[in-house]
C-alpha cells in the first residue's frame, strides 16, 4: 500500500543520503594524499584580448585524477577541501606551480589563480603568495587572484590587511563568476578589483539577445569602466558569444571559443602562435592568416 512505499522510499532515501555522506568522506580521505602521490595537475585556459584575439593570460584550473574514480571535478573537490581545511595546503601547491609555469612563458602573459575565500583563514597566505612568486622568479604584476562574492561575506580586519598586503606585493584581483553571487556593489569600492568576470550565464543569455542579460552585462561594462576595472567575458563558446560580447565592451575573453583548459606543453605550442599581428600582417606567407582586425596592440 501507499505508506509501505513511502516508508520504502524513505529507507531508499536515508540509503542514498548515506552513501553520499560515506563517498564525500572517502574522498576527504583520498585528497589529503593527493598532492604528494601527484595526483592533482593544473591544466591552463587562455584568456585573450578582445580585440586582437591574442592571448594574454591564462588561468590555472586545478585537476584530480583519482587512481579509481578517475577524474573528479574541482566542482566537486573544491568544497571537500574547503571543508576539510585542506584548502589552504592544496592552494599553496597551486600557487607554487602556477608561478612556475608563468615562469615558463614570455613576460608579457600573466597567470591567473582562483582563491578560495578559506584561504584568508590561514595566517601565511600572503607569505605563500610572496614564496611562490620569489621562488619561481616571477614578478608579482603578473599574477592575477581570482576572488568570488562570498569573500565579501567575510569582514574579519585580518581579510582586509591580507589583501592590502597583497596589493602592495603588486599582484592584482579579479572579482570571479560577478553576478552570480551576493553583488553587493558596495564591495567594489573596499576591495581594489582590477577586473570584473562575467559569468558564463550572462555571456549565453545575451548572445542569444535575452534582453535582460544585455542590460546587466552593459551595466557591469559601464560600472567597470567608470572604477577602472576590465572585463572579461567567461565561457565564451562561439563566435557568436564572441561577437555579442566584443560589442558589449567586454576588453577581454575566455571560453572553449579560444581555448579549453590545457596541459603546461601546449600552452608553449599556443604561445608561438601567438605572435605579434603586425608580423602576422607582413609576413607574406601568413598574411591573412586569422580573421581579425589589423588593430596590433603593443602589450
Ligand atoms: P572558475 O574559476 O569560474 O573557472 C571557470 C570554469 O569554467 C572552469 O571550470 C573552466 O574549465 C570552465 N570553462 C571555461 N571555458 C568554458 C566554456 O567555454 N564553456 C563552459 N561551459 N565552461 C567553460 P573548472 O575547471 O571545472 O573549474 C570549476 C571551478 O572550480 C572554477 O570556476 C573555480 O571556482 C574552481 N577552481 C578550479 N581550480 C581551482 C583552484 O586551483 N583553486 C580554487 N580555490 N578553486 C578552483
Ligand atoms: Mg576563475
Ligand atoms: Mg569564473
Ligand atoms: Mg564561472
Amino acid at each position: 500500500d501507499a505508506k509501505a512505499r513511502g516508508r520504502g522510499q524513505v529507507r531508499a532515501y536515508d540509503r542514498a543520503m548515506h552513501q553520499r555522506a560515506e563517498d564525500r568522506r572517502a574522498l576527504e580521505f583520498d585528497l589529503k594524499s593527493a598532492i604528494d602521490l601527484n595526483q592533482l595537475r593544473l591544466v591552463y585556459q587562455p584568456v585573450v584580448n578582445a580585440l586582437d584575439e591574442r592571448v594574454v593570460a591564462f588561468e590555472a584550473l586545478l585537476r584530480w585524477r583519482h587512481p579509481i574514480r578517475g577524474e573528479i571535478s574541482p566542482a566537486m573537490f573544491i568544497p571537500i577541501a574547503e571543508e576539510s581545511g585542506l584548502i589552504s595546503r592544496i592552494g599553496a601547491w597551486v600557487l607554487h606551480e602556477a608561478a612556475r609555469a608563468a615562469a615558463s612563458w614570455p613576460r608579457n602573459i600573466r597567470i591567473a589563480v582562483n582563491l578560495s575565500p578559506l584561504q584568508f583563514d590561514d595566517p601565511k597566505l600572503v607569505e605563500t603568495v610572496r614564496l611562490a612568486l620569489a621562488r619561481a622568479n616571477v614578478a608579482a604584476e603578473r599574477l592575477e587572484l581570482e576572488l568570488t562574492e562570498s569573500l565579501f561575506l567575510d569582514e574579519r580586519s585580518q581579510t582586509a590587511a591580507m589583501l592590502a598586503d597583497l596589493k602592495a606585493l603588486g599582484v592584482s584581483f579579479a572579482l570571479d563568476d560577478f553576478g552570480t553571487g551576493y553583488s553587493s556593489l558596495g564591495y567594489l569600492q573596499k576591495i581594489p578589483f582590477d577586473r570584473i568576470k562575467i559569468d558564463r550565464s550572462f555571456v549565453q543569455t545575451s548572445a542569444r539577445g535575452g534582453s535582460e542579460a544585455v542590460a546587466i552585462v552593459q551595466a557591469i561594462v559601464a560600472l567597470a569602466g567608470r572604477l577602472g576595472m576590465e572585463t572579461t567575458a567567461e565561457g565564451t563558446e562561439t563566435r557568436d558569444e564572441f561577437e555579442a560580447m566584443r560589442r558589449l565592451g567586454c576588453t577581454q575573453m575566455q571560453g572553449w571559443h579560444f581555448g579549453r583548459p590545457m596541459a603546461l606543453e601546449e600552452t608553449h605550442r599556443v604561445l608561438d602562435r601567438n605572435r605579434p599581428l603586425v608580423e602576422l600582417v607582413e609576413g607574406p606567407e601568413r598574411s591573412g592568416e586569422r580573421p581579425v582586425s589589423r588593430l596590433a596592440l603593443p602589450m
